[in-house]
């Protein structure tokens, strides 16, 4: 992976770039940031730049240098099989590894994925390729073991052995204390860059020997050009995703592959919400086993798009209208919608909403989440009626 592949974080880049030249690379790194962001991508990238045996220099561009793509180290790091890499990474028990999973019982899925998707990868991404979506993925005692053997021995073909560790927060209570003296004392010649989207779950005597790189999300502006240059969006479908998006790759492409617009999500949204404030259970039943067959992926977003109307509706009743980020349709609704939204129900909403998505991520019967989620927001409706009309 070039820097150049990935998208914005140019400071960032020019910063790591420039621990090479200046001969202070730090052995242990954290790049932490948000969940299918840039952090992975970027190490994987600062990794190749550092075996690269051509590196680049560029004088007038945003970017201060790069990797040159086509030494026999870069060609290697094209297809992450280069002996000096290592990537350790969450794993359960499947049908073919059913006895002590290890990183390196995955790796060529891994490989796969992470070209695949250029590193704008979620933990469920990860979880759903392998087949492990209603399991809890782990780093263990054994990976924990492996980093260790890893760090003891002498390059293949680098100078440096890099070893990334994909969700280092995952790293099994009993596997931490394992590396603790590994990365507090890595070998001269290995190290370690640990990636995580939730660095508050990671022991603090992991990150108390990291040197910690935020990874931030894209600033507005940044994403809308991007938006415009790469992906030809424009109009409504680009102030959409623009908003969508929250400023993260991984829901960019998830919407664009899912092809959904606005318009599509808002008017399911909204029928689904009228059926339920009508307590219209046979058409409830029937609006659910519609949207049921919109697959995993689109559901999460039909889904966390309720949660965002939900959301917009209590900052438009608390009369802070100018702060909702809307398409004119949205704001049309919601302008209506939010007089039957308020802070408790709201916050009820969120939480039903919320699990279902928790339901469906675990692969459950989606016309039975769907079904059940409805069900207690008309029943929530309802109440409020009652106490209205009372
Ligand atoms: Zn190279």
């Amino acid at each position: 992976m070039l820097f150049s592949e990935i998208i914005g974080h140019n400071a960032l880049k020019n910063k790591l770039i420039e621990t090479v030249s200046s001969g202070r690379i730090s052995h242990t790194l954290l790049f932490y940031g948000q969940e299918g962001g840039e952090s992975l991508s970027l190490a994987i990238a600062y990794a190749q730049y550092i075996a690269c045996t051509d590196k680049q220099v560029f004088f007038d561009d945003e970017l201060i240098g790069d990797s040159c793509g086509l030494c026999p180290s870069c060609k290697k790091f094209q297809n992450l099989a280069h002996p000096d890499l290592h990537f350790i990474f969450p794993v359960a028990n499947t049908k073919e590894v059913s006895s002590k999973p290890m990183s390196a019982d995955f790796i060529n899925p891994w490989r796969q994925i992470v070209i695949d998707k250029k590193g704008y990868l979620t933990e469920n991404e990860w979880y759903s390729h392998i087949g492990i979506e209603n399991k809890q993925g782990r780093i263990s005692v054994d990976d924990a073991n492996e980093i260790n053997q890893i760090a003891s021995t002498t390059p293949y073909e680098s100078t440096q052995k890099v070893v990334i560790i994909w969700l280092a927060e995952k790293l099994y209570h009993a596997a931490a204390p394992k590396l603790l003296k590994t990365l507090e004392e890595p070998p001269q010649n290995t190290l370690f860059f640990l990636i995580s989207y939730n660095p508050d779950q990671l022991l603090k005597t992991i990150l108390s020997r990291t040197q910690m790189i935020k990874v931030g999300r894209h600033p507005e502006h940044k994403l809308k050009a991007y938006l415009t240059n790469y992906f030809n969006l424009e109009g409504d479908r680009l102030e959409y995703i623009l908003k969508l998006s929250d400023g993260n790759f991984n829901q960019v492409f998830s919407l664009l592959e899912n092809n959904q617009t606005d318009t599509e999500l808002l008017t399911d949204f909204r029928e689904l919400m009228l059926l339920c404030f009508g307590f219209q259970i046979v058409k409830i039943k029937d609006k659910c086993n519609n949207l049921s067959g919109f697959g995993r992926e689109k559901l999460k977003q039909f889904l966390s798009y309720g949660l965002r109307i939900i959301r917009l509706c209590v900052m438009y009743e608390t009369g802070k209208p100018e702060l909702i980020r809307a398409t004119k349709l949205e704001e049309s609704f919601i302008s209506k919608f939010s007089s039957f939204v308020n802070q408790k129900n709201a916050i009820e909403f969120t939480e039903i909403i919320e699990l279902a998505i928790k339901h469906i991520e675990r692969n459950g019967n989606s016309k039975i989440i769907l079904m059940d989620m409805s069900l207690q927001i008309a029943t929530i409706f309802a109440r409020d009626k009652n106490k209205k009309g009372n």
